[in-house]
């Protein structure tokens, strides 16, 4: 049968493509990117992301991601360390999405080269010419089509930064099997260990920060860790010399109610978790799957009411993310917050609950 264009060949895009396939629905998968790249991104992948990537077949382990059982919480002069409800792992996108690709690839389905301009239900119009299928689902993640740019209301957006380090014994050491959160004033770092024993220290930061660094990443860094002793043991000798990559204005928040008919939004194009939750890929995967099964049992013609139940299904999770970022972002709140979490293990873990999908 005669499938949808999907435009984004990252977790959301890929997900769906898998789901098609298996129902023996040819879908057409757009990349501007012939192979996946290693989108900025924190690399923690939930147990709930775990067991979605299962359903695709996708064995996490098998792609030699680093297992955590652990959060630790860091704030001014305060910690909180916790066992996770269920594995978690640390991996990095590029290997994660190769492995989507591939999956998708051997069950059959089409990967075309072609950097998307604007979509319409039904077609994408690339720089090389027009994909066209029977309805269109968005998939390109961080990056907006021209006229589908999602809001953008906040004063003083957050910007994601990533340094990717090779980690000394020291270091792999430190991080072990735990998620690290780092809590500054106006955004937070995470680091995890991931293949090829890297560690990953991904930052989501108010852009005021990035401005007092006069927008220099490593001068901000170097700003973060005078301030923060904890972070500043993290970061290995010789770190200015690796890259620093960065991307602005993310939507935390947003959550698509609407579209047209024809046209499913999925991914970050569909929902925008604040990071902090470690959830984001989760959400991708969820309405990767959930688009599929809506176009299988309505064609084109089901993007409507997909919109809407995702939307539904996205609120808790979004609502949750948020006001646990709101908290890890201001000092008292957060160094309070940490200190409750050690008093009541159950709450944070609670909160992970809430952070999650359904
Ligand atoms: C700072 C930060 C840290 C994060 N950390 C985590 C974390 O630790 N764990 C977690 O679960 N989530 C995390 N997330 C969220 C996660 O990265 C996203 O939610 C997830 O990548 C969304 O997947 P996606 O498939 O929607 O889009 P993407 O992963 O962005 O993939 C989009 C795809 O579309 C392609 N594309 C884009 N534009 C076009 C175009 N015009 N034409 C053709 N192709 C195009 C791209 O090449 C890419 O392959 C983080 C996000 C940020 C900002």
């Amino acid at each position: 049968m005669n499938g949808p264009v999907i435009v984004g060949a990252g977790p959301a895009g890929c997900a769906a493509a898998i789901v098609l396939a298996r129902e023996n629905v040819a879908s057409l998968l757009v990349d501007r990117d012939a192979e996946a790249g290693d989108p900025l991104c924190g690399g923690f992948h939930s147990w709930r992301t775990i067991r979605t990537l299962e359903s695709l077949g996708i064995d996490i382990q098998a792609l030699r991601a680093a297992p955590v059982h652990r959060a630790v919480l860091f704030a001014k002069n305060q910690t909180a360390e916790l066992a996770l409800p269920r594995p978690a792992f640390g991996l990095s996108r590029h290997r994660l999405d190769s492995a989507l690709r591939r999956r998708a690839e051997y069950l059959g389905v089409q990967i075309d080269v072609d950097t998307i301009r604007s979509v319409e239900p039904g077609a994408a119009i690339g720089r090389s010419r027009h994909h066209e299928g029977n309805g269109l689902f968005l998939a390109t993640g961080k990056h907006d089509v021209r006229g589908e740019s999602r809001p953008r209301n906040a004063s003083d957006p957050a910007l994601g930064i990533r340094l990717r380090v090779p980690a000394d014994a020291a270091l792999s050491r430190i991080i072990g099997d735990a998620i690290e959160l780092h809590l500054f004033d106006g955004g937070y770092a995470g680091i995890v260990m991931q293949d090829g024993g890297y560690a990953n220290i991904c930052l989501a930061l108010k852009k005021s920060l990035f401005e007092q660094a006069n927008k220099d990443p490593h001068e901000l860094l170097v700003m973060l860790s005078e301030e923060h002793p904890r972070f500043r043991e993290r970061l290995p000798e010789g770190w200015r010399e690796q890259r620093i990559d960065s991307i602005g204005a993310v939507p935390y928040g947003w959550i698509a109610q609407h579209t047209e008919e024809g046209l499913y939004r999925l991914g970050d194009q569909a929902a925008v978790i604040p990071s902090l939750a470690g959830e984001g890929i989760s959400i991708a995967l969820a309405s990767g799957t959930m688009a599929a099964r809506y176009w299988l049992a309505n064609g084109s013609a089901g993007s409507r009411a997909y919109q809407a139940a995702f939307a539904a299904r996205a609120r808790r999770p979004v609502m949750f993310a948020r006001m646990a970022r709101s908290i890890a972002e201001h000092p008292v709140r957060a160094s309070t917050g940490i200190r409750a979490g050690r008093a009541f293990p159950s709450a944070l873990r609670l909160l992970m609950h809430l952070t999650r999908i359904g």
